[in-house]
């Protein structure tokens, strides 16, 4: 079975003295019934490892390059992360599709550099409201879930995040029906990709305006195997509700 993420996505939020979140989720989780990942900002992403050293939350960036290093002034490699500490990586954040204009198919390429790093890829998919209300949710999801997943993907390397973006901080989010179905469609579109047991090996997890009072509902839903949470990961005290609901 498939063991529960709570994963934070800070985005481009936090000053040093947010490590105190990270210290306080250590001292309140030392053996946390799920997996609990922190993704800062990349400047935050050193002395998070430190915050975070000897107890099981793990790190992440929000973005890496395609190449391993080079001329890419303002970029990041997949190495580099892995070097500051981080575990995992969020790739093809909808917000990284829109500001930056990533396509799915550069979302992969940078998936492989994450996995040539040794990093786990949160591969993040979604449709916007005008998709939705056009009734081509599922079409446009599992078509980025085809195109953003390359070759050779697996549960120990490959997570899945749904995020609706009219879902993302807008304190909106889909009805459980509406989320189960994307989710199975999700996993449906991995096992025809890859496997059966590939897709029942990797997580999906929901994003969207997740907070400490609907976790434990959505995450209770089928295929739904913990949450992407930006809002409200930035404080311990709400987070903490989130692994609560996770555990
Ligand atoms: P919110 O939880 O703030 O809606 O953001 C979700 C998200 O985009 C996480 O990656």
């Amino acid at each position: 079975t498939r063991r529960k993420l709570a994963a934070g996505n800070w985005k481009m939020n936090g000053l040093r003295t947010a490590l105190a979140e990270i210290e306080a989720l250590r001292d309140a989780f030392p053996d946390p019934g799920c997996d609990v990942l922190i993704c800062p900002p990349a400047t935050l992403l050193a002395q998070s490892a430190l915050a975070a050293a000897g107890s099981s939350i793990r790190l992440g960036g929000q973005d890496c390059h395609v190449a391993a290093s080079g001329a890419h002034t303002g970029d990041i490699s997949a190495a580099m992360l892995s070097d500051s500490g981080a575990t995992h990586v969020i790739l093809g954040h909808s917000e990284r599709r829109a500001d930056h204009g990533e396509s799915s198919a550069l979302v992969a390429r940078k998936t492989e550099a994450a996995w040539a790093a040794g990093l786990t890829a949160i591969i993040c998919v979604g449709e916007t409201e005008a998709e939705r209300d056009a009734g081509r949710t599922l079409d446009i999801v599992t078509t980025q879930v085809i195109e953003s997943v390359p070759d050779g993907a697996i549960a120990l390397t490959t997570v899945v995040a749904y995020e609706p973006v009219w879902a993302i901080g807008t304190g909106r989010t889909p009805t459980n029906a509406e989320i189960e179905e994307v989710h199975t469609a999700i996993r449906g579109a991995l096992a025809s990709r890859f496997s059966t047991d590939v897709a029942e090996g990797i997580r999906i997890l929901y994003g969207g305006s997740v907070k400490p009072g609907n976790a434990a509902e959505i995450f209770a839903l089928r295929d739904v195997d913990g949450g992407l949470v930006g809002g409200a990961s930035l404080k311990a005290s709400d987070f903490a509700g989130i692994i609560r609901a996770a555990e």
